[in-house]
Order: structure tokens, then C-alpha cells, then sequence
């Protein structure tokens, strides 16, 4: 399947909000020990959709997708003021296990980062190390892999090293490692910008397959790819407050076929037909 159908699925899909939010932030700020990066954001990710965090450098894209499982907690300093809750549970409540937030809410990095180990053992680690009750290891790394339309490549070279990979098998590799201890949902910080156009087309391609079964929420520079994968996008920007501060907000938030043919902000269109950012 083309990647471009997913952006005309949204088109004429279901109506705002009729898909069932998984996350949802409610007036959520994010600091960095006393700097606010990101001010006020509200937005809900629908299930099984592919939701694309776009704008300039610097205006708090990946900053509100680490707020999503957790991530920012491992940042010396940063802490989320309002409320951001999964299935409507408080993501930040005392009695959440934030290990168990990433298991469920899982992350693909901006550089392909294999465990140095063999390509199975890379697969198998996280089951093994959350306990996951498995039946069969070999199914387990099997089925990893064909989700990730990595097994046809690997499957003779199972025990070979990771990191012998390609940049664009390794990324797959990752996802394949994400996807073995059965998240719901995959977020992805600008996967495919260590990677040439020809592995960055698999990765948007396998995007596209995965939001069949995954929730995905992507960080990416490139409006090209937003558009091509995502059914919804948030655009991002920084703005200067009366004090003289920046802080990264969010501008617009639509299904994406709407964001990039008629937004409604004109800092959207301006920012989608190149003349800023
Ligand atoms: P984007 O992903 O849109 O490029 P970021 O979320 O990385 O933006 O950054 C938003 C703001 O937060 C920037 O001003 C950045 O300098 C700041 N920031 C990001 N990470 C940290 C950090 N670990 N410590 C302090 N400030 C940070």
C-alpha cells in the first residue's frame, strides 16, 4: 500500500472525535527546571491513527512526545504541569509505574539504537527482562520481525550482530524491539532522519502498516512525510509571551488532509508553503 493513503483515509474518514482517544493532554505544560518549553497544549491522539507533531526546531515537538510515556521523568529538572491521561487514567498519578508506561507506551528514537547484541537477543531482551510470560521465543522474535518487515532480510543471520545492520534495518530492528513486548502505542522521534530516502520510504511504508494494529505518534521535520503518513497533524510553534519568554505552543491541530490544503491559522499556512520556519 502506498503511504500517501493513509493521509486520504483521514480525508474521508471517520468525523473528529469519533475514534476513541488514547492520550489525551488537558492544558499541559512542560518545564525545563524553571524554563516552561511548552505552555497550555490540548490534544487527544485517536486509536489506530497515525498523529504527526510538526514545526520549527526548538518549539517543544519532542518535548510533548516524551511527555506521552514518561521519558522526560529520566531528564534531571523537567516535570508536566496540568494532565495527561491514557484510556483516562492520569499518566502521572503516584500509583503509575512509569516502567510499565513504556511498556505499553513504547519509543523509537531519532538514531537507530540496537543493543549490541544479535539481532534475536535484541528482540527477546525486553520480554525477558518485564517478564513477559512467552511460550515460544523463536514465535515471538519471528512475528517481531514480519511486523516490522525486517524477517525476510535477517532471518538466516538471526545470531549476527545488530549492529552489522544497515542504518534503516537497524531502525526497523528497533521497531521490531518496541513491538515485542506488544505495546499499544509506538512513539517515534524523528525516525527516519538518520536514514536515505529508499529506508526512509520502507519506515513510512511499515508506519502506515503498523497503525492497523498500533496507535502512532510521530515527531518529524518533514512536512513531506507528515503529510504522506500521518491521518492527523499538530503544528507546533514557538512563541514570545509578554515577559519575553519563549514557549513552544500549539498552534493547529486537524486531520492532516485539512492542515495541508486549508488550515485555518494563517501561522500553519505560512509555515506549510515555506514561508517561515
Ligand atoms: P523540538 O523537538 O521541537 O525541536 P524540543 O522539545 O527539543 O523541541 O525543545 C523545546 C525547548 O526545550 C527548546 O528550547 C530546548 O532548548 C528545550 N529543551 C529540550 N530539551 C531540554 C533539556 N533536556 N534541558 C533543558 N532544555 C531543554
Amino acid at each position: 500500500m502506498p503511504p500517501a493513503q493513509a493521509g486520504e483515509r483521514a480525508a474521508t474518514g471517520q468525523p473528529w472525535g469519533a475514534t476513541e482517544p488514547v492520550l489525551h493532554l488537558q492544558d499541559v505544560s512542560i518545564y525545563y527546571g524553571a524554563y516552561m518549553a511548552v505552555r497550555g497544549v490540548d490534544m487527544t491522539v485517536a486509536q489506530n491513527e497515525i498523529t504527526a507533531l510538526i514545526g520549527p526546531s526548538g518549539c517543544g515537538k519532542s518535548t510533548v512526545l516524551r511527555s506521552l510515556n514518561r521519558m522526560n521523568d529520566l531528564i534531571i529538572g523537567a516535570r508536566v504541569e496540568g494532565r495527561v491521561s491514557y484510556h483516562g487514567q492520569d499518566l502521572y498519578a503516584k500509583d503509575v509505574d512509569p516502567i510499565e508506561v513504556r511498556r505499553r507506551i513504547g519509543m523509537v528514537f531519532q538514531k537507530p539504537n540496537p543493543f549490541p547484541k544479535s539481532i534475536y537477543d535484541n528482540i527477546a531482551y525486553g520480554p525477558k527482562v518485564t517478564g513477559m510470560k512467552v511460550t515460544n521465543m523463536d514465535d515471538l522474535v519471528e512475528q517481531a520481525l514480519r511486523q516490522a518487515a525486517l524477517w525476510d532480510e535477517v532471518k538466516d543471520k538471526l545470531k549476527q550482530s545488530a549492529l552489522a545492520l544497515s542504518g534503516g534495518q537497524q531502525q526497523r530492528l528497533c521497531i521490531a524491539r518496541t513491538i515485542a513486548v506488544r505495546p499499544e502505542v509506538i512513539l517515534m522521534d524523528e525516525p527516519c532522519s538518520a536514514l536515505d530516502p529508499i529506508a526512509t520510504g520502507k519506515i513510512e511504508d511499515l508506519m502506515v502498516g503498523l497503525a492497523r494494529d498500533y496507535t502512532i505518534v510521530i515527531v518529524t521535520h518533514n512536512m513531506q512525510q507528515a503529510a504522506r503518513v500521518s491521518h492527523r497533524t499538530a503544528f507546533f510553534t514557538a512563541e514570545v509571551d509578554e515577559q519575553g519568554e519563549r514557549h513552544g505552543r500549539l498552534v493547529e491541530y486537524d486531520r492532516t488532509n485539512k492542515i495541508f490544503t486549508n488550515p485555518s491559522e494563517k501561522r500553519t499556512e505560512d509555515y506549510i508553503t515555506g514561508r517561515f520556519g
